[in-house]
């Protein structure tokens, strides 16, 4: 490719919040026939708010005050939904010794005297603690678990990005095959893939799937772009051909992008492979 073609194409994604860290990238996307997307701060908001809490062995207070008080120590979105929703209601924390947060799971620790245990019901069966009865909820559901038994729920949703239903229909106009990747649970995850129109979707899978997942796909001979915004995405993204971070993301998932999207909006997407066709088409 000639310098002054790749340049010319890097000002112009620039001017239009499409930025271009590496030349490579820019060559590359107009050859990507699979972007997968990362859900969570991707395809929604990324700003989750609680939407219900449910207590089964206590009150819903005391559920929100022992999970805002562990979440203290997380820098999760998540944990930014239940802060802000004790913070709200004017709940009390409490300190927390032991502190653990494993990736992709929950948050954990001792707090007056008790063990308590936060995050997905991967995390609290790990734990040995049964789950009886789930809210019946689309939204992300978090469960409490203290001193070995479920003791309530948190229900957290967060909505999709505005802009997201019409870029996704016009990649996949463009012949472009769609895939979803999330953490979440599965019924959040369809649920999400339903208002987008995505059909391919792999729910509940572990941060150190999610590059696994990528290196599967372009073994299969696919040329495969992944969005991201996320610390959990870092190693995903920089498996793939190109590699989009969101700019409201993480600076370690801008690391490891090509390209990084400015404000975060989805159609930058369409204009990043737009202007790649037109920067190899000027080259030819
Ligand atoms: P993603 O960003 O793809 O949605 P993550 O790997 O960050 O997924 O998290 C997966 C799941 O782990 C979340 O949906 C949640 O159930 C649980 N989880 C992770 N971190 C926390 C946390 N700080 N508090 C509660 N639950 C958490
Ligand atoms: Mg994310």
């Amino acid at each position: 490719a000639t310098p002054m073609s790749i340049m010319v194409g890097v000002g112009r994604g620039a001017s239009v919040g499409v930025l271009i860290r590496n030349a490579e990238a820019l060559e590359r996307l107009e050859k990507v026939d699979t972007l997968v997307f990362d859900k969570t701060g991707t395809l929604t908001l990324g700003k989750p708010s609680v939407s219900a809490v449910t207590g089964t062995t206590m009150s819903e207070a005391e559920v929100l005050r022992l999970a805002a008080s562990l979440e203290r120590g997380s820098e999760h979105p998540i944990a930014t939904a239940i802060l802000e929703a004790a913070r709200a209601r004017n709940v009390p924390l409490a300190d927390v010794s032991d502190f653990e947060s494993p990736a992709g799971r929950g948050v954990a620790g001792t707090t007056e005297g008790k063990h308590v245990v936060l995050g997905n019901a991967r995390f609290l069966a790990e734990r040995g603690i049964t789950v009886a009865a789930q809210p019946d909820t689309e939204a992300t559901t978090v469960l409490l678990g203290v001193d070995g038994t479920h003791a309530g729920s948190i229900s957290v949703s967060d909505p999709i990005k505005e802009t997201a239903p019409t870029a996704l229909a016009t990649l996949r106009g463009d012949g472009l095959r769609l895939v979803m990747l999330t953490g979440d649970n599965r019924r959040t995850a369809e649920a999400v893939a339903r208002q987008l129109g995505l059909t391919e979707i792999e729910a509940e899978v572990l941060p150190e799937d999610k590059a696994r997942i990528v290196q599967r796909l372009r073994s299969e001979g696919r040329i495969v772009a992944m969005a991201g915004d996320g610390i959990n995405d870092a190693p995903a993204l920089a498996a793939a051909d190109v590699g989009i971070a969101m700019g409201s993301g993480t600076d370690i998932a801008i690391e490891s992008a090509g390209i990084t999207l400015a404000k975060g909006e989805l159609s930058g997407i369409v204009r990043a492979r737009r202007l790649s066709q037109a920067t190899m088409r000027n080259i030819r």
